[in-house]
C-alpha cells in the first residue's frame, strides 16, 4: 500500500494540535483502504506545551511521528526536517493552525492520482488582517515581476509533493530557504487547486513582521538578482543626470557669471541624495554578501533532539 505523509511544523500550537490531528484523521478515514498514512509533527522549539501535547498524541496514535528540533529554526527549516524524515510516496505540507483546511488535502491527493507531481493549494480568499493581506499581495507581485522562475501567486507551502520531487528538493542545501520557490524550480508536472483559507484556530502568528521581512527577502534574493542589477541601472541614471548638471553649471558660469554662487542648496541636496542612494545600494550588496557568507559556512540546517516513531 502506498504511504502518504503529512508534515506539520509546530511553533507554539498547543491549543491546535489535538483538534488538528482529530480533523485530519477524520478526513483521511475514507481513504484508509487505499493508502497508509503517517502524520509528522515537527516541534520547532515551541515555548508552550506543544511538545507535551505531541507526546500525548504519539502515545494514543502510533501513526503520529514526533520530531523535536533542538531549538527554533524557523518554519522553512522545520518543514525541511519533515521532508527528510517523511517516508511517504507523497508528502503533504500544511500549517498547523487550521488555516489550511484539512479536507482540501483530499483534492490534492486526487490530482496526484491524476498524475501530477506537485499539487499546490492556491488561496481564492483569505481571512487575515488587512495588513497581512496587503503586504502579502505586494510581496507576491514583486516576486512575480522579479523572480527568474515562475512561482505561483497566492500560494503558501500548503501542497502535495511526490516522492520524486521530495528527493530533488532534498538536494537543495541552501540555508536561506524559500521552499515554494525551490519546489517550482524543480519542475515536473505541477498544478494548483483553489481553496478558501480559514482563520487561525487558536494561539497567535509565529510570523511577526521581522520574520516576514526576512522571509520576503529570502524569496526575492534566492530567485532574483534584479536588486543587484538595480544598482548599476541607478548608477547609469545618476551619471546621465550629472552630465546634464555639468552642462547646466558650465552654461551658467559662461553666460550668467553673476548668478554663479547660487546653487549652493542644489549641491548640498545632491550630496545627500547621492550619499543616500549609495548607502541603500551598499545595503543591497550587504544582503547578498551576508547570504553568501552563511551559505559558505555550510552549517547543518538543523539539529534534532529526539524522534518518536513507532516501528513498523
Ligand atoms: N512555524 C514554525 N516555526 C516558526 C514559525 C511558525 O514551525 O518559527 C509554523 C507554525 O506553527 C504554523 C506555520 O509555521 O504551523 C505557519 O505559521 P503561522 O500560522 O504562525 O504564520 P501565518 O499563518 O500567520 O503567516
Ligand atoms: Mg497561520
Amino acid at each position: 500500500m502506498r504511504l502518504i505523509s503529512y508534515i506539520f511544523p509546530i511553533y507554539n500550537e498547543a491549543d491546535n494540535i489535538a483538534l488538528l490531528h482529530k480533523t485530519v484523521t477524520e478526513v483521511v478515514k475514507p481513504l484508509k483502504k487505499k493508502y497508509e498514512f503517517e502524520f509528522i509533527y515537527i516541534n520547532d522549539g515551541s515555548k508552550d506545551d506543544s511538545l507535551k501535547e505531541l507526546e500525548k498524541l504519539h502515545k494514543k496514535d502510533s501513526s503520529a511521528v514526533i520530531v523535536d528540533l533542538a531549538r527554533n529554526f524557523g518554519h522553512q527549516i522545520a518543514v525541511t526536517a519533515g521532508l527528510d524524515v517523511a517516508k511517504g510516496d507523497a508528502v503533504i505540507i500544511m500549517d498547523s493552525d487550521m488555516q489550511d483546511p484539512p479536507k482540501v488535502s483530499l483534492e490534492l491527493i486526487e490530482r496526484w492520482e491524476e498524475g501530477y507531481d506537485v499539487v499546490y493549494a492556491q488561496r481564492r480568499s483569505r481571512k487575515d488582517t488587512v495588513f497581512k493581506r496587503a503586504t502579502a499581495n505586494l510581496f507576491y507581485r514583486t516576486l512575480h515581476s522579479l523572480a527568474e522562475i515562475d512561482i505561483p501567486r497566492n500560494t503558501g507551502d500548503f501542497r502535495l509533493i511526490d516522492r520524486k520531487v521530495v528527493e530533488e528538493v532534498r538536494r537543495y542545501t541552501e540555508h536561506n530557504r524559500f521552499l515554494r520557490g525551490m519546489i517550482s524550480n524543480v519542475g515536473f508536472r505541477q498544478t494548483g487547486v483553489l481553496f478558501d483559507r480559514d482563520e487561525r484556530h487558536a494561539g497567535e502568528t509565529g510570523y511577526p513582521l521581522r520574520k516576514m521581512l526576512k522571509f520576503a527577502a529570502d524569496g526575492i534574493m534566492s530567485f532574483s538578482s534584479a536588486p543587484l542589477r538595480l544598482i548599476s541601472r541607478l548608477g547609469y541614471i545618476m551619471s546621465f543626470l550629472s552630465v546634464i548638471f555639468i552642462v547646466y553649471t558650465l552654461s551658467v558660469r559662461l553666460f550668467y557669471p553673476t548668478h554663479a554662487v547660487e546653487g549652493w542648496a542644489f549641491i548640498v541636496i545632491s550630496i545627500f541624495l547621492v550619499g543616500g542612494i549609495q548607502l541603500i545600494m551598499l545595503g543591497v550588496l550587504g544582503s547578498y554578501i551576508g547570504r553568501i557568507y552563511t551559505e559558505t559556512q555550510n552549517r547543518p540546517l538543523y539539529s534534532i533532539r529526539n524522534i518518536l516513531r513507532s516501528k513498523k
